[in-house]
């Protein structure tokens, strides 16, 4: 089975992010690159799958450079080989065009199940999912807890606001996994030397084959114009309790009305 697990590099979420004031995106020079946290699920339940249906694991990126640390720590994980789109005519590039030059580059790369988080901590618009499985014309089975797959079939158990949904499919497909579908392994000191001598290829929009028209700033149907920091928080109110902390806690919410 060729399994492809698409994994972002994003801001570490303990670091302060901030935009550029240049072209009013994401400065992820400022902050460290690290892999996007629902992209271990999908890297851990892709390699669950090889291990039990055979195969190999592609890890697939869409980054700058730097972006290749996070390529590192999912072949440290144990997948076999990836796949790095790096050019700077990707720099900027919304849901949309993230989506493209990944489709673009999954139609080079033979792949029979592509796993992806359901959602990246940085945007989080929560669509590339979706948005792949239409570029490549494929099932796409999203928000899974647990995956199956017997011989060309897939199905999942998806989370929903009242529980859970049994989705099936044929594969070719494409799924997303959500937070707790599994307990990601950490590298072992031998992961992490054999990860250095895996194949990492290296792609730009050309060798890709990418629209240049429908990538980065320029092919992005989005556009930060103004970005603003956020108020700092007011001081809360402090209830000194000599007794009677009880009373002016429910006065307290009694005067917001939650009471
Ligand atoms: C703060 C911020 C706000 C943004 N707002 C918007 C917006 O409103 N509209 C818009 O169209 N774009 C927006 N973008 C751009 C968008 O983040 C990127 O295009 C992104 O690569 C795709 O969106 P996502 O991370 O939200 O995808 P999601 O659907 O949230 O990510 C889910 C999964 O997709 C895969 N994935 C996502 N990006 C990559 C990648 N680069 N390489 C490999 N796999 C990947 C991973 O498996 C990830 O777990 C924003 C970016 C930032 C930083």
């Amino acid at each position: 089975m060729n399994i492809v697990v698409c994994v972002k590099q994003v801001p570490d979420t303990a670091t302060e992010r901030k935009l550029r004031s240049d072209d009013k995106t994401l400065d992820r020079d400022a902050a460290d690159g690290v892999i996007n946290e629902l992209c271990e699920y999908a890297v851990e339940e892709a390699l669950r799958l090889k291990e039990a249906h055979g195969g190999e694991v592609t890890v697939l990126t869409m980054g700058p450079d730097k972006a290749s640390d996070t390529i590192r720590k999912a072949l440290a994980m144990g997948a076999d080989k990836a796949v790095h789109l790096v050019d700077d005519a990707l720099h900027g590039s919304d849901a949309l065009g993230t989506s493209h030059a990944l489709a673009q580059a999954l139609k080079k790369i033979s792949f029979d199940l592509v796993v992806l988080g359901s959602e990246s901590t940085d945007a989080r618009t929560g669509v590339l999912a979706a948005m792949l499985a239409e570029r490549l014309g494929v099932p796409q089975l999203t928000f899974a807890n647990q995956v199956q797959i017997d011989k060309d079939a897939i199905s999942i158990q998806r989370v929903t606001d009242y529980g859970y949904d049994r989705v099936e499919a044929s594969l070719p497909a494409v799924v997303s996994v959500v937070e707790k579908i599994n307990e990601p392994r950490y590298p072992s000191f031998k992961g992490i030397m054999a990860a250095k001598k895996k194949p990492v290829e290296k792609l730009g929009v050309a060798e890709a084959e990418i629209d240049a028209s429908q990538v980065g700033l320029v092919g992005s149907w989005s556009e930060v114009v103004d970005f603003a920091a956020a108020p700092p928080r007011a001081a809360g109110t402090v209830v000194k309790d000599e007794g009677d902390g009880g009373v002016k806690a429910a006065d307290f919410l009694a005067s917001k009305k939650f009471v």
